[in-house]
């Protein structure tokens, strides 16, 4: 791995910039680390006086001094600390939230093909777990950092004050220190990236389960799934446990190494020239300023780690943070368009995948009629559908709109003149009426909203229920039925009067009573639009103006009802196909 500094370098600087527009609260929060250590060190600084002059000399005026001075230093350091704590808090909160948010919005921007190559649980730990360990991390690690490592240098001036014979042993230990924590710090790296990507398959394989709560229940596949999520949990426990183990090993021996270093100072102070110019005090405080220095040391060991740790999960959130947006390069602001869709010669491949899904396709659907798109599942209709709002770009060829093609629409106009009704309804946790207006900036009248509701057969349930309109539905409206769901999916299509609909199998989830029904608010739909429809049941489709046959990406077939039957083809064997199958049905 070539972890070049200068990458190191530049997230730190990218995570610095976060700060910035905080950096009085930070340096708030270093004075009052910078007091807390001083006040620590200043409290040891005294130990000499206090054995020398209070207890040897028997100074009573000292000892009487002694508590009131105990009591004000253990305020200082108090205060300091809550500035310390409060501050850097304040400032490690702020950025997680900036980072949050930005994440959040980016998320919405990229182009859907990002989307379909990475699983939602991992980038929803990358919402809510990489970010809280980067403010975790960071913040621990400057604390440390600035606080332990002022009270380690306070100490050693200490120490060096009272004898420099003695302290200068640590000029020979440090060197080894050095090597223990850089190696710390290469194999901490390792681990929390490690942990990190374990913790995304986590959530990854928890949304899963949730989402297919019900098909797991009716498949008996808690077993499986069982397993599935031991594997990953056990992988994160795993990479922990060793994370701990280095930690422990690696601030032991820097303990041990101490160790020796206060064993060194002891045995100095037996030679008779040694102890003739020490007293109790000045013995007493350097040993225990050494003791002193093994809590701070074992908190500076990992310092470093921590810092990598928390720049890990900073480059996997700029990671995402540096996905190209959406292209949205296109300047034409489309509005009021009649409707006319232009396939020409287009060939498209999914992003990342080498198979060719469509074939040179070509079709006009003249505004203001219907076209029918039908055909095997997977034949590429669907894969139209989405080419229309830009979802993705054409490989070659070209849509155009009114003979403007798309790619130099902005995106917003594009999509506006559009309005999508798909086999998959959206519903977001809030009102039915809320649900039917999303998407709306300015206020819709109650008179509209009901309007669209009748329409759209709405109305017909939603007056039984106990708010109406204003209903909680859910998340995702999971106290509806499929038909309602449907329907308040046709409403909101309805209540966007865009000039071109789009119906991807809009009613194959539903039974034929249902279905014929929403026929009746489709139909509403279709009025004086553009619209491209794609059936299963070939009976919603018979008064299409124009019926395109799809197969394995081609088009093998185009015309009206009657002349599609009557070439005796594709469509003709479909059609004898599902009618006889619906005669033995009924
Ligand atoms: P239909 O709607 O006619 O059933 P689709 O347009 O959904 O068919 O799919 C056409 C082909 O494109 C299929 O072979 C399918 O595997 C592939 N496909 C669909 N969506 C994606 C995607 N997001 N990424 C890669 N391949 C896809
Ligand atoms: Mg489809």
């Amino acid at each position: 791995m070539t972890a070049s500094p200068t990458i190191k370098q530049r997230s730190f600087r990218r995570l610095l910039s976060y700060v910035k527009p905080y950096r009085w609260g930070f340096i708030a929060a270093a004075i009052g680390m910078l007091g807390y250590a001083l006040v620590d060190v200043y409290f040891v600084s005294q130990l000499k006086d206090f054995i020398d002059v209070g207890i040897n000399q028997k100074n009573t005026d000292y000892l009487r001094f002694a508590p009131i001075f105990i009591v004000i230093i253990f305020i200082l350091r108090g205060v300091f600390n809550f500035i310390a704590s409060y501050c850097l808090n304040w400032v490690g909160t702020h950025v997680v939230q900036e980072m949050r948010q930005q994440l959040f919005q980016h998320l919405m921007r990229l182009p859907v093909s990002f989307h379909d190559q990475h699983s939602t649980g991992d980038l929803i730990s990358k919402i809510t777990y990489n970010t809280e360990q980067i403010k975790q991390t960071t913040s621990r690690a400057l604390a440390v950092l600035i606080r332990e490592g002022a009270f380690v240098l306070g100490l050693l001036v200490v120490m060096f004050w009272n004898s420099w014979q003695l302290s200068s042993i640590f000029i020979l230990i440090a060197p080894i220190i050095a090597v223990i924590v850089s190696f710390v710090s290469k194999r901490f790296k390792l681990l929390s990236q490690n942990i990190q990507n374990a913790m995304g398959e986590v959530t990854t394989c928890s949304e899963q389960m949730l989402n297919g709560h019900k098909v797991i229940l009716s498949f008996g596949g808690q077993e499986i799934e069982s397993k599935r999520f031991f594997k990953v949990n056990n992988i994160t426990r795993r990479q922990d446990v060793k994370m701990e183990a280095t930690r422990s090993i690696s601030v032991s021996s820097i303990q041990i190494i101490a160790s020796f270093a206060l064993a060194f100072v002891i045995y100095m102070a037996s030679f008779p020239e040694m102890l003739d110019s020490l007293t109790a005090g000045k013995f007493t405080t350097i040993v225990g300023s050494m003791m002193m220095l093994l809590r701070p040391l074992k908190q500076l060991t990992t310092v470093n780690s921590e810092f990598q740790r928390g720049l890990t999960a900073a480059d996997s959130v700029y990671l995402i943070l540096d996905q190209p947006a959406e292209q949205d390069t296109g300047s034409h602001v489309l509005a009021d368009i009649k409707g006319e869709i232009c396939f020409k010669h287009v060939n498209f491949s999914y992003p990342g995948h080498e198979q060719q899904v469509l074939h040179d396709i070509s079709f006009t659907a003249p505004a203001g009629k219907t076209v029918a798109l039908v055909g095997r599942s997977g034949s590429g209709k669907t894969t139209i559908s989405s080419l229309l709002p830009r979802f993705y770009d054409v490989l070659d060829g070209d849509i155009t709109l009114d003979g403007i093609p798309i790619k130099s629409c902005t995106l917003a106009s594009l999509r506006q003149q559009m309005a999508v009704v798909s086999q998959h309804v959206t519903l977001f946790n809030d009102t039915i009426a809320n649900n039917i207006t999303y998407g709306f900036t300015e206020p819709v009248s109650l008179q509209r909203l009901q309007d669209v509701a009748e329409k759209a057969h709405v109305m017909e349930f939603a007056a039984n229920l106990k708010d109406g309109l204003d209903t909680m539905i859910g998340e995702n409206g999971v106290s509806l039925s499929g038909g309602q769901r449907q329907r308040i999916a046709i409403a909101r299509a309805l209540l966007r009067e865009a000039p071109i609909l789009v119906l991807d199998e809009a009613t194959s989830a539903l039974d034929t009573e249902s279905e014929r029904k929403i026929q009746a608010a489709l139909n509403e739909l279709l009025k004086d639009r553009t619209s491209i429809v794609i059936a299963h049941r070939l009976s919603t489709i018979e008064n299409a103006d124009i019926i395109i046959v799809m197969d394995q990406g081609r088009i093998i077939e185009q015309g009206d009802h009657h002349s599609l039957l009557q070439q005796d083809g594709a469509y003709a064997q479909l059609y004898k196909l599902q009618f006889g199958s619906e005669q033995t049905a009924v």
